[in-house]
């Protein structure tokens, strides 16, 4: 049988990182064994809908590099992809369910619902639907139906014995029958729930293996079930940790800085991304951390999944991000920072920014972060921090060392990099300064900072006039 998986998210026109992980496992997992990955929108509850999230969330994984070979905007045999589309089939097969004796008509109103949980509440047990409609005789279900009456469709539960679930990641998960609710399947405007529609939909489009939020994990017997009564064969399961916040908790919305999208506008690139979320709860057999899309999908091994939850931390991401950045060829590189790079250069000359822009490849771990750090050739008002000056007055050599660089530099016909660094070891032999009282005197006077990138570069950057007047 052809391995399918599938990604099945809300259209909210947001992703955050840890369902974006859970696209690239689905993927990683189709393509290693030459399936297909299909896009399903679920799209059930229309309050959440947002126009134009359909669109996004291609973008998303198109620029992730994760192809979709059926989904809403490429329709395959499994048709309609979008989950409002399919109301028919719920209903089709929920009456199906009804016929066999595996669900019920429920005409409870929410009243009465109410008053159970009111039950529930003062007994501090937790709420359980008690299946009182699914006693009802035929009869009566046809004449309550007939007369208009409201209803849901709920799915009769086993009242004893044990259900396992089997899971790829958290192996043989046992539940008493007794804790499984008759769910709703059908609310009573004629939208299937989750709990349903992802059994009816995953069958229908031939998923071989679910990947998902271990939230899931619980339910799933309530699926098997499902599966059972129809007599389709239940997906392998590989119920995933979540990945938590950087302070614990759950990733959320609101935690803005884990939606790809705002990651992808600071300037962190995609397959940095994918790299850093992929070893996120995943491990490989080797200590290889770089890893193509192409690598992974040949490597990529589901039991090698971590039932540990993982913490998001930024640090890390940017730590892949920097390594992939000084991957790029400068051609490629200067194409992607050009975009983040918003300090006014209309004075300059191109071959002035581009080389500004180079000399940070190695430095930046995001795209915005260039123009932090390049502001020290665009602010005239430089200043020395207090341990700096105490370090400036520390060495009777240091006050040489800079009115013999200022007086080299002034003679220089060219201004260029290899005659700055030519400069700069004239200055060591005249004066014998070496090492930090050498480079670091320099890079203060003229930076204000003790760190940047080489000197004759940054000497270069911040161009001659400047140079001699800080200097002085
Ligand atoms: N729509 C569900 C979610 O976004 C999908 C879960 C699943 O993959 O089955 O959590």
């Amino acid at each position: 049988m052809k391995t399918r998986t599938r990604f099945a998210p809300s259209p909210t026109g947001f992703m955050h990182i840890g369902n974006l992980r859970t696209a690239i496992f689905e993927y990683l997992v189709a393509k290693h064994e030459g399936g297909d990955f299909l896009l399903r929108v679920e799209d059930t509850d229309q309050a959440r809908k947002v126009e134009g999230a359909i669109d996004f969330i291609y973008k998303t994984l198109e620029l992730c590099n994760i192809k979709i070979d059926e989904g809403p905007n490429n329709e395959g045999e499994c048709g309609p992809y979008i989950q409002s589309e399919r109301i028919d089939i719920y209903k089709e097969y929920a009456d199906k369910l009804v016929e066999m004796g595996h669900a019920y008509p429920c005409f409870c109103s929410e009243e009465t619902l109410e008053a159970m949980r009111k039950k529930a509440d003062e007994k501090h047990v937790p709420f359980m639907y008690d299946g009182r409609c699914s006693h009802l005789s035929k009869d009566e279900i046809k004449r309550r139906i007939d007369a208009g009456e409201k209803y849901v469709i709920r799915q009769k539960m086993p009242k004893d014995g044990v259900s396992v679930v089997k899971d790829v990641v958290y192996g043989n998960v046992k539940v008493e029958n007794s804790v499984l609710e008759d769910q709703i399947l059908l609310k009573s405007d004629g939208y299937p729930t989750y709990n349903y529609a992802n059994v009816i939909d995953d069958h229908l489009m031939g998923i071989t293996h679910v990947i998902r939020g271990n939230e899931y994990l619980s339910q799933t017997p309530k699926y098997n079930l499902l599966y059972e009564a129809f007599g389709w064969e239940a997906p392998v399961y590989i119920h995933v940790p979540m990945v938590l916040g950087e302070d614990g908790n759950k990733l959320s919305k609101r935690n803005g800085d884990a939606s790809f999208m705002d990651l992808y506008e600071e300037g962190y690139l995609p397959e940095a991304i994918v790299n850093y979320l992929v070893l996120l709860g995943w491990s490989p057999d080797t200590n290889q951390e770089i890893w193509t899309m192409d690598e992974l999908i040949a490597k990529f091994d589901m039991n090698r999944i971590s039932k540990s939850p993982s913490s998001y931390d930024i640090k890390k991401l940017r730590w892949f991000n920097a390594k992939y950045i000084r991957n790029l060829s400068d051609e490629d590189y200067l194409k992607f920072i050009r975009p983040f790079f918003t300090l006014d250069v209309s004075s300059k000359e191109e071959e002035w920014v581009n080389k500004l822009l180079l000399t940070y490849k190695d430095h930046i771990s995001y795209g915005k972060e260039i123009n932090d750090i390049v502001s020290i050739f665009f602010n005239d008002d430089i200043k020395i921090s207090k341990e700096n000056k105490e370090f400036l007055e520390s060495d009777e050599l240091i006050p040489v060392v800079i009115k013999t660089f200022h007086d080299e530099l002034e003679k220089l016909p060219s201004w260029d990099i290899e005659s700055i660094a030519e400069v700069i070891n004239i200055v060591k032999e005249k004066t014998g300064a070496k090492g930090k009282l050498l480079y670091m005197p320099i890079r203060i006077k003229v930076s204000g900072v003790e760190h940047g990138p080489e000197l004759p570069d940054e000497l270069y950057l911040i161009g001659r006039e400047n140079v001699l007047n800080r200097l002085k």
